[in-house]
């Protein structure tokens, strides 16, 4: 190419993935500082090496397996087999994702970001998809097309090929996203190409792998042109707020043999691995070296479904606030007049109302709502239960955020902004309101000054319950059974409930932690009332159940 390549080493001067300007030093590799985003936790290389330095390492021998100067060179076959494999193993996972059989995955059309030599698109090809790649490199491109025998791979960068929007059912990254300077752009431009329902494939180095915990700065995958690292909390955040939804992370899988590892190690030196693999090609016979294995390597995994609805940084977000209503007469009222005078940026508001046949007199203040454009109103015949009635708001939620807002006013409406603003973001999936404030006094959560003894067993209860819910869900949540949860409505895509009364709580929360949707909990202001002033818990009764739901949502079978 005759173009002048810049010299210039662009540094970053906030996150592009949350646009927080909080970047922290970590560590030095290779002379260059990598640093973590004080927000959403994604580490980085900054400055980012020049296009000057990225060009004298992409060159055509780049990819393991192209120094060989013939086409017929055993080592080079063997990678080339090997990578097909690997990429058979994504292929089988697409397909188990959306369900589709050999029958109905022919003509599906297939794009690949960073196609390399084409390993992916012959054997996508072979199984019926419609193939087209993308790559960066001239040579690479020649060698894909001539392989694949037609010209199915375009030379350049999702930004830069011309491509019709919505015109992909798949579109596959893999060890693309963390050589690109803006992976939030590239995963927006992958929206644009799929269509509604598509599929979005990731597979990239990921800091929560075996090797990176155990290699610490030495893992392998920290290399200069590798600019960011993920995990895959914050590959998941990069995902949903490009408008993604059912994200499903798994540990990457790689088909290698002992003699491709050698040769990376060669490629690639490592300290102590690359000596070591020096002399294991020596010691280990080679029908053990030229094994091929499916490992679990130093990536992940990760597929997402594109959402109808335009991702959030380019439109106002919508949060359905779900109220269930019974006997509220003191507090309903009161609580609709602070919810519709509410505004939050960027965010429209719709609340959905869940009246369950009260007996004071609430079901006539309800009606009075019934006209307001911001308003929706279900009534029920008879009273079945909190979780019956939140089940049933849910039902009829259109928001990208749901709120679950009892008509009492023990919480602050107030905090809808602080509980929102990880959610908006894409730094959670889920949020808890945590009542112990920031304080930490787990025993003063609950006082009522006219039943002191019933608040103690109460809070202690509480702390029973946590106990419990944390160590057979495996979290260390403060607060589970805040009524204050906010979460993406997408994360209930694919999950069923049950529950009708307060184990509703134990049913939403384990069920969405099993989905991997960890709750961020964030202190928030709570005032608590006592049964005489309303409280609707069952004090023996109800206990039961939470227990028999605490396991019963463990152990049942997520619907899928
Ligand atoms: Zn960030």
């Amino acid at each position: 190419m005759s173009q002048v390549i810049s010299a210039e080493q662009p540094s970053l001067s906030r996150c592009p993935l949350c646009a927080c300007e909080r970047l922290v030093y970590q560590f030095t590799h290779l002379t260059t500082p990598v640093v973590r985003c004080g927000s959403c936790g994604l580490l980085m290389r900054n400055p980012q090496p020049s296009d000057a330095e990225l060009a004298a390492i992409y060159t055509e021998r780049y990819f393991l397996g192209t120094d060989a100067t013939s086409a017929d060179d055993p080592f080079a076959r063997e990678v080339h087999a090997l990578k097909r494999a690997t990429a058979a193993g994504y292929l089988d996972r697409i397909e188990a994702y959306r369900g589709w059989t050999p029958a109905t995955r022919r003509g599906r059309r297939l794009l690949e970001v960073g196609s390399g030599l084409g390993n992916l698109l012959l054997e996508a090809r072979a199984r019926g998809y419609a193939v087209t790649g993308i790559e960066y490199a001239p040579a690479s491109v020649a060698t894909a097309n001539a392989r694949l025998g037609e010209q199915m791979v375009m030379q350049g960068t999702l930004e830069s090929v011309d491509l019709r929007p919505e015109s992909f059912d798949v579109c596959v990254l893999a060890d693309v996203i963390e050589h690109t300077r803006d992976p939030l752009a590239v995963i927006t431009r992958a929206w644009d190409l799929l269509e509604p329902g598509g599929t979005l494939f990731v597979a990239t180095p990921s800091l929560d792998s075996w090797s990176a915990r155990l290699m610490r700065q030495r893992w392998m995958e920290f290399k200069t042109e590798h600019l960011f690292y993920f995990d895959s909390r914050t590959l998941r955040t990069l995902l949903l707020v490009a408008g993604f939804e059912r994200v499903r992370v798994a540990s990457g899988r790689k088909t290698l043999s002992p003699d491709y590892v050698f040769a990376h190690f060669d490629r690639f030196p490592v300290p102590v691995l690359s000596p070591l693999g020096r002399i294991g090609r020596h010691l280990i016979p080679s029908p053990i070296r030229r094994r091929r294995m499916s490992v679990v390597a130093s990536g992940i995994d990760v597929i997402a479904t594109r959402t109808d609805a335009a991702p959030l940084t380019r439109r106002r977000a919508r949060l359905s606030v779900v109220m269930p209503v019974y006997n509220e007469r003191q507090t309903f009222a009161e609580v609709m007049r602070q919810l519709l005078r509410k505004s939050i940026p960027n965010v429209d508001i719709e609340v959905i109302v869940v009246e369950s046949h009260s007996t004071d007199g609430t079901r006539d203040e309800v009606r009075q709502f019934e006209g307001h454009p911001c308003v929706r109103v279900l009534y029920e015949d008879r009273p079945r239960g909190k979780g019956h009635a939140v089940r049933a708001g849910l039902a009829h939620a259109t928001g990208d955020f749901v709120l679950i807002q009892d008509a009492d006013l023990e919480y602050d409406l107030n905090d809808y902004e602080v509980l929102l603003e990880p959610l908006l973001g894409g730094r959670a999936a889920f949020v808890l309101g945590d009542r112990h404030g920031s304080t930490g006094r787990t025993w003063k959560l609950r006082h009522f000054t006219d039943q002191v003894l019933v608040s103690r067993v109460m809070n202690l209860g509480h702390i029973a319950f946590t106990l419990l819910f944390n160590l057979v869900y495996g979290t260390r949540l403060r607060d589970p059974f805040t009524m204050y949860k906010v979460f993406r409505r997408d994360c209930l895509s694919d999950l069923t409930f049950e529950a009708n009364r307060f184990d509703f709580d134990w049913e939403l929360v384990g069920k969405l932690v099993r989905r991997g949707y960890v709750p961020l909990e964030i202190p928030v202001n709570y005032q608590s009332r006592s049964f005489r002033e309303g409280k609707k818990v069952r004090f023996v009764a109800d206990p039961l159940t939470w227990i028999w739901a605490c396991f019963k949502y463990r152990f049942q079978r997520l619907d899928t």
